[in-house]
């Protein structure tokens, strides 16, 4: 049967497969199921420099997982639940994790961690009614990001700097009314207000830092304690960020009190947490949250001063929630390119495919997004914490297209692919299933996904993309085709080096594949509304019978 039939010829490919990849899920895997194949008497030298010094040439895709969902059980388990799964994630190809907010909010135990209270508290002191997060206590969450990186994935630390909420006390302070859809018009005179601005933090006591914040620091707020009136309220002395979103004419507001960084003590404020988060913490990079409605011109320096401090270029990537591409592009421009975006208008595509009813032009799929414009500086994702239902940007992309949009996040060439928890582990509160085949494709990510991708959005309904694999990954190389619509079959081609092969869809089974020609064509086919991802035997192999983690 042709499934093995290959397998001693390979067996040479498969040993030093394995050492390029030592300690991967490939290479277990080939261990453990070719055991008896396996010629120990091989030395691995005979092949040139040695497979430890081969590794380091050797690219490995990067795969990022969203570690958390909105509706998590505030069971302050999280952290550990971290250090347990560490292992298992890096054996399925994760090597980038983005964790929560690890700081103390206003909503104390249930805190999600978007309502900053306490930057310096990760779960030390009893503040909020309590001391741990929702996530667990700041020593859970140190050794949770040790845990990762020594696994070699690296953590994001996710950074909300745009507001804080739950202050100790009211202040009074004199401020106008903005009209709430546009922030430049005033609708008010000025009057005294009573804000929520004054936080002294009485559990923390001044540890790390007796930085203590009053109405001087933040440019407004939305709620008038005096006259138990919501409005946006903005504070005498104060405007808005210029350089800012432009919807609702500025959007520098957004919720809670918002931080002013025209304020230089606010901004030093900020630095020195910075500081003494990356000393503290040791994280890997920044997940950067509501950018646009932060000065850019702030963000810009503030990672300067980050890295400078930290002595790297280390990655960090802003939420611009924006389906306009053109804003995006803007503020890269803006901020020197400093940081990733996520690519909000590919996750708009998605929805607005997977509801069109399979109306929507597949061959326009990839047109606006970020991944296509600036492919380095886009982080690719489906859903997240806040379009999951029930959350405040709730657009969640509907069950039967996810595998379609993880296939092409996870197997194209362009983007650093997030996954979200949601998706990888379902959602209980809202009864939601994991995302078939989602394990499969981030296995085919790490070890497949490479060499040269040939494009075929050359039709309305049916689309796909090849990638020709390469020398460097065994068993690399395959086929991906998707449709919004009706099933059907197209020519594409994977590459002549793999003339002759027969490549099975990962994501079905292993009756009919596809053999491809002399010239490395083939003619593949996929059902209706669906995708299918066509792989080598080695890799169908291993991503199809390796355990779950
Ligand atoms: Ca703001």
């Amino acid at each position: 049967m042709s499934f093995f039939h290959s397998i001693k010829n390979k067996r040479r490919e498969k040993i030093i497969g394995a050492g390029f990849n030592a300690g991967s899920n490939q290479s277990n895997q080939t261990q453990i199921e070719n055991n008896d194949l396996v010629d120990s008497t091989v030395d691995s030298s005979m092949y040139g420099s040695s497979p430890v010094e081969k590794e380091k040439d050797i690219m490995t895709n990067k795969t990022m997982l969203q570690y958390f969902e909105w509706y998590m059980p505030a069971d302050s388990l999280h952290w550990q639940r971290c250090e347990i799964q560490a292992w298992g994630l890096s054996q399925l190809g994760i090597n980038m994790v983005w964790l929560p907010p690890a700081y103390k909010g206003a909503a104390g135990k249930k805190s999600v961690g978007y309502d900053v209270y306490d930057m310096y508290d990760l779960g030390e002191f009893n503040q909020k009614g309590t001391y741990a997060t929702k996530y667990g206590t700041k020593d859970e969450y140190i050794k949770a990001v040790e845990s990762f990186k020594s696994q070699g994935i690296e953590v994001l630390a996710d950074v909300v700097l745009n507001h804080m909420m739950g202050a100790d006390e009211a202040q009074t302070v004199i401020a106008c009314e903005d009209a709430g859809e546009n922030r430049e018009e005033e609708i008010g005179g000025e009057r005294e207000i009573s804000a929520w601005t004054r936080f002294t933090f009485p559990g923390r006591q001044g540890k790390y830092s007796s930085f203590t914040w009053d109405y001087t620091n933040f440019s407004g707020t939305d709620w008038d304690e005096k006259t138990k009136k919501g409005g946006i309220y903005r504070f005498q002395g104060k405007n808005w960020s210029e350089d800012t979103d432009d919807e609702k004419a500025n959007f520098d507001y957004l919720m809670g009190v918002d931080l002013d960084f025209d304020n230089s003590k606010t901004t030093e404020a900020v630095t020195n947490w910075g500081k003494w988060y990356l000393d503290t913490v040791k994280p890997s990079g920044f997940r950067l949250d509501a950018v646009k409605h932060i000065s850019s011109g702030f963000y810009k320096e503030w990672m300067a001063n980050m890295r400078s401090y930290k002595g790297e270029e280390f990655f960090a990537v802003g939420e611009y929630w924006s389906s306009d591409l053109e804003k995006l592009k803007n503020y890269l421009n803006a901020t020197g390119e400093c940081m990733s975006l996520f690519d909000v208008p590919l996750h708009f595509a998605f929805v607005g495919a997977a509801t069109s009813n399979g109306g929507f032009d597949m061959s326009k799929l990839l047109e606006n997004s970020l991944c296509k414009a600036t492919p380095f500086k886009a982080v690719t994702f489906v859903d997240n914490h806040d379009t999951q239902p029930g959350q405040s940007l709730s657009s969640f992309v509907p069950e039967w297209f996810k595998p379609i949009a993880y296939a092409l996040i996870l197997l194209q060439e362009s983007g650093l692919p997030c996954v979200f928890y949601g998706d990888l582990y379902g959602i209980p509160h809202d009864k939601i299933k994991p995302v078939p085949g989602l394990r499969q494709l981030i296995k085919l990510r790490k070890s497949y996904a490479y060499g040269t991708q040939t494009d075929y959005f050359d039709d309305s309904s049916i689309v796909g993309f090849t990638r020709s694999g390469d020398d460097g990954h065994s068993g690399s190389g395959l086929a991906v085709l998707m449709t919004d619509s009706d099933g059907g079959k197209k020519r594409m081609k994977v590459s002549q080096r793999l003339a002759g092969q027969k490549l099975y869809n990962a994501l079905g089974g292993l009756l009919d594949p596809v053999t491809l020609d002399n010239e490395g064509y083939g003619e593949f086919y996929v059902d209706g509304g669906s995708v299918s991802v066509w792989v080598t035997e080695q890799a169908y192999r291993d991503v199809r019978t390796s355990v779950e983690f």
